[in-house]
């Protein structure tokens, strides 16, 4: 069973409380905001600080740069 996208309503960010968005191809949970992965560990999203991977503003942004 995949991770349940409904969930997504419902969770938040511990940081900052804010929106997070589903990153299917990494299977992780991203906060544009504080610039943070965490991780969907068998289907149950990692929401702690110190297991969050850090990003790059390139992981933030795709590559649609040259869209408007
Ligand atoms: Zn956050």
């Amino acid at each position: 069973m995949a991770f349940d996208i409904k969930l997504m309503e419902i969770l938040a960010c511990p940081v900052c409380k804010g929106k997070l968005d589903y990153n299917k191809a990494q299977q992780e949970l991203i906060c544009k905001f504080d610039k943070l992965a965490y991780a969907i560990d068998k289907d149950i999203p990692v929401l702690l600080e110190s297991e969050a991977r850090h990003l790059s503003v390139d992981d933030v942004v795709p590559n649609n740069k040259q869209a408007d």
